[in-house]
């Protein structure tokens, strides 16, 4: 693995974004995202409330404020807020108290796979589908095993899975079903709320996402869980319970009152940021579709979408993904090659798993490359990304 390709394995970091954005409007770099930030006045008043009462962190007033605001928009029954996604997922895990096998996707970020094998759990690959890269339903259940707990399939790039047959082969296997649901903030399938699925689900609110708290992450679930809701409390809190009693091994997992704010404020403006990413993904929709060789997304008419993400999959067009990459570059363009390479065949996996045991998760990942699509993304960057893809130049 060169060093690009080690670079374009992860997914760009705030410090990327902030180091690139300071160049902008000189060499006019175009990354894949770019960070939404609300007007800064709305941010600076809030600090007046944090200075005023010295409440930084441990679930103070904004922190229970944007807990009660998320609940109500991604209409679910409850949400534990966390520091981060990734955290969140770690400590879901570990509430649900699983053991032996968890069923995943190679085809995600690593996170997915790393929060499974931190919580001393094997993770199991499962291929994915090559109609919306989420896991094939049709080869799950040859993955279960006597040893199997649970279940991580990934809403990836905000495709649902097919959360009815999931559930379907869960409950008859009794096994816990966990969406990783970091893609799909605010999306629902048939009205419902798309983190009601399953046991629960976990959504990032990194920099780099549709709604951010700078760094922030939540599970949600259904119904009020109020048990699982409490353990994650716990968990989050280094497993304490009272000031003279601490019941479990738990993390720092608490998210401030800082992020909590700028939550607050990006709740505000998500729905005027999905709006403007929609106008993004119908422009290249409208330039792209109908090429030969390329495959675009489609959003089934069931599903209220975020437009997080606009994958395209070069198979059998022109040009190769890896000289669509270059010609991007070439322009200062920084599409990302998410994911690539697939988790099992990464470096820290690789004595465990082969990549080609999941066949349709590595060809994806060698042709898939996901473009710049963020709320200011003009129409005209759109359309010059669009030419340099269909034509090798501007
Ligand atoms: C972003 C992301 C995570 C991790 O979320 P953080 O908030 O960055 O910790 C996990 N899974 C997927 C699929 C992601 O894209």
């Amino acid at each position: 693995m060169n060093e690009t390709e080690k670079i374009d394995a992860g997914q760009t970091s705030a410090m990327d974004l902030l180091k690139k954005s300071d160049r902008t409007p000189a060499q006019e770099v175009i990354n894949v995202t770019r960070a939404s930030l609300p007007p800064l006045s709305e941010y600076t008043a809030m600090l007046q409330d944090i200075w005023d009462s010295a409440w930084l962190t441990n679930m103070g007033k904004y922190h229970e404020t944007l807990r009660a605001q998320l609940k109500d928009y991604l209409s679910v029954g409850a949400v534990q807020l966390f520091v981060n996604g990734h955290s969140a997922l770690e400590l879901l895990l570990q509430a649900m108290d699983l053991h032996g096998e968890v069923i995943t996707t190679p085809f995600s970020f690593a996170s997915t796979t790393h929060a499974i094998v931190r919580n001393g759990l094997t993770p199991v690959f499962c291929d994915i589908n090559m109609k919306d890269y989420t896991l094939d339903v049709d080869q799950l259940e040859s993955k279960i095993t006597e040893k199997t707990s649970a279940i991580v399939p990934v809403h990836v790039y905000g495709n649902i899975c097919d959360v009815k047959r999931i559930q379907e082969i869960a409950d008859r296997h009794h096994l816990k079903v966990i969406y990783d649901a970091a893609h799909t903030f605010g999306e629902k399938l048939d009205g419902i709320g798309v983190g009601c699925f399953g046991d629960a689900s976990m959504f990032s609110f990194h920099a780099t996402k549709v709604f951010n708290s700078i760094e922030g992450g939540a599970i949600t679930t259904r119904g009020e869980s109020a048990e699982l809701m409490e353990k994650l409390y716990e968990l989050k809190n280094f497993g304490i319970l009272g000031q003279e009693k601490v019941a479990s091994v738990g993390a720092n997992g608490k998210m401030n009152e800082f992020a909590a704010a700028m939550g607050i404020c990006n709740l505000r403006h998500v729905d005027e940021y999905i709006a403007k990413r929609k106008q993004v993904f119908d422009r290249y929709i409208e330039r792209l579709r109908g090429t030969e060789g390329l495959i675009i997304p489609e959003i089934p008419d069931n599903v209220t979408s975020n437009y997080a993400y606009f994958p395209v999959r070069f198979h059998g067009f022109r040009y190769q993904r890896d000289e669509v990459f270059m010609n991007l570059k070439k322009e200062n363009i920084y599409a990302r090659k998410y994911f690539y390479p697939c988790i099992n065949a990464y470096e820290c996996y690789q004595d465990q798993y082969r990549a080609e045991d999941t066949p349709n998760a590595l060809l994806v990942s060698k042709e898939i490359l996901t473009l710049p699509i963020y709320p200011d993304l003009s129409l005209q960057d759109v359309d010059r990304i669009c030419n340099i893809i269909l034509h090798g130049e501007v």
